[in-house]
């Protein structure tokens, strides 16, 4: 087999997916393989790099051992119940295990249709291809638990969006693509037998701990909220907005997943949201925890008639444990963020004296990744203006710098440095470097998206030969609207 494929979710009963092939496309082209991720998951280079590698990434030909299907989910999107959603331009191929035992989902996107594309085609444009291919690797090497990138083709074939656009094929790896809305799938249709399959299937695979506690459901969704309260702190402490936060969009593995109109801060705004179609911010930058613990919640009602008989007393525990998110995800950020500005240990009165960081950058428009950058050079080198200059006049932040100077006279002053260093990127995937390498990708050019591609590698390690890709925009540079990547 080329594909060491060992297909646990084609185990499970039938009403759990649909069985489909995906759908050829016309004249396939390579235009990225990620070998270190096949590496991991035991698929050999000179294979994947082969016509065969390519037939079967683009869904041309199917490996030996795959049973490719089209999973089942519902979900809330923009707190709007959706019973029937699914994967309607996704299709698992099926599973392999790392060299380390841990199972892995091997996915295309933008196969062709399901059972579950009501409206699409089941196609995917080909700049969404390189947008998630581009931001899921950043993630990665940024550490975020998210899902991965394994290859982008090209289609040869257009599909019809605003107009007439390339079309391409998404290779995706994940711990596993079961979302919240998974469950919300068999609770929506009172199944509660799949219900129980599926809670007993996500705890054996994904958070095999919970299995040893007196209640697994419970420890389930504690496994969970850990995970999500943890995440979603991370995407903070590097400007990440993930922009259409659903209940379909959320996995139960902790990873993040689906990259569509997400983007990365660039001046510092709060209440900065980038999907066009949300009006009332309901996804924005500072809201994020808010919704997590929202979508949390509906994840809690889907358990409830496997945690206890009595639906008061599964009440009752559920709330308990969802009670946790806050302070779990508040002790996650103030760790992360005291620790951008070169303090480890987060004592009294540190978290406010970051927020009055946070007002003074807001006031200012200052760019979030560059404030943080310049704060640790003011403190490796003793020099300050590249940081103040990033505020509204020297007054606005002077106060500020001089408390820091004052707080950090206790701290070791090379650990404050290489704590900021590693909490704070040169290289984030900003929005417009993005849409360039899209644009460019459109006319066949992937130049700039490989160039791209290869600086986020090492997002902390500053490299001469690519200091463009630190600056923040210029005005005429800044993206006005992400849509939702389909
Ligand atoms: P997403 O925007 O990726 O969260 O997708 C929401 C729902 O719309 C999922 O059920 C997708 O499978 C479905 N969908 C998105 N784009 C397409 C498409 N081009 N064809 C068919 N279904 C789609
Ligand atoms: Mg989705």
């Amino acid at each position: 087999m080329q594909i060491p494929f060992d297909n646990s979710y084609a185990r499970l009963p039938d009403a759990f997916f649909a069985s489909v092939e995906p759908t050829p496309v016309a004249t396939p082209s390579m235009i990225r393989l990620n070998f270190q991720l096949a590496e991991t998951l035991g698929i050999d280079r000179d294979w994947l790099e082969s016509p065969d590698g390519l037939a079967v990434l683009s869904g041309n030909q199917l490996a030996e051992g795959s049973q490719p299907l089209a999973m089942a989910y519902s979900g809330h999107q923009f707190g709007g119940f959706s019973p029937k959603l699914g994967d309607g331009r996704a299709i698992l191929l099926g599973e392999v295990r790392s060299e380390d035992g841990t199972r892995f989902d091997i996915q295309l996107k933008g196969s062709g249709p399901t059972p579950f594309s009501r409206r699409g085609d089941g196609r995917s444009a080909l700049g969404p291809v390189l947008r998630e291919y581009i931001v899921s690797e950043a993630m990665a090497a940024l550490g975020v638990p998210t899902t991965r990138a394994l290859a982008a083709v090209t289609s040869g074939e257009d599909v019809f969006r605003d107009g007439r656009v390339p079309g391409g094929v998404f290779t995706r790896v994940a711990r596993s693509h079961i979302r919240i809305g998974t469950f919300q799938w068999f609770l929506a249709r009172q199944d509660h037998e799949n219900l129980k399959v599926l809670a007993d299937y996500v705890i054996a695979r994904l958070h095999p701990e919970a299995r040893h506690s007196e209640n697994p459901y419970v420890a389930l969704l504690q496994a969970v909220i850990e995970r999500q309260a943890e995440l979603i702190a991370h995407w903070m402490q590097l400007g990440f907005i993930h922009g259409v936060m659903n209940t379909d969009n959320m996995n139960v593995s902790g990873e993040t997943i689906d990259y569509g109109p997400c983007a990365f801060l660039d001046v510092y705004d709060p209440e900065k949201k980038f999907s066009s179609i949300d009006h009332q911010g309901r996804y924005s930058f500072s809201n994020q925890g808010s919704i997590g613990l929202w979508n949390l919640t509906r994840f809690a009602e889907t358990l409830l008639p496997l945690i206890h008989d009595d639906q008061e007393r599964a009440v009752a525990m559920a709330e308990d444990v969802l009670g946790s998110f806050f302070d779990l995800h508040q002790a996650a950020i103030e760790r992360r963020f005291t620790a951008k500005v070169g303090l480890g240990k987060c004592e009294q009165g540190d978290w406010n004296f970051v927020k009055d960081l946070l007002a003074v950058m807001a006031e200012s428009n200052a760019d979030f990744t560059l404030v943080f950058r310049h704060l640790a050079d003011t403190l490796e080198t003793g020099k300050s203006q590249a940081f103040i200059r990033l505020f509204k006049s020297p007054d606005a932040v002077g106060e500020w710098l001089k408390n820091w100077r004052n707080r950090l006279k206790d701290v070791d002053q090379d650990e404050a440095v290489a704590l900021m260093r590693r909490s704070n990127p040169v290289y984030i995937p900003r929005n417009h470097r993005i849409e360039e390498a899209i644009e460019a990708g459109n006319g066949a050019d992937f130049g700039p998206f490989h160039r791209l591609n290869d600086v986020l590698q090492h997002p902390f390690e500053p490299r001469p030969e690519f200091v463009e890709f630190e600056s923040a925009p210029e005005p005429a540079e800044v993206v006005q609207a992400t849509f939702c990547g389909t």
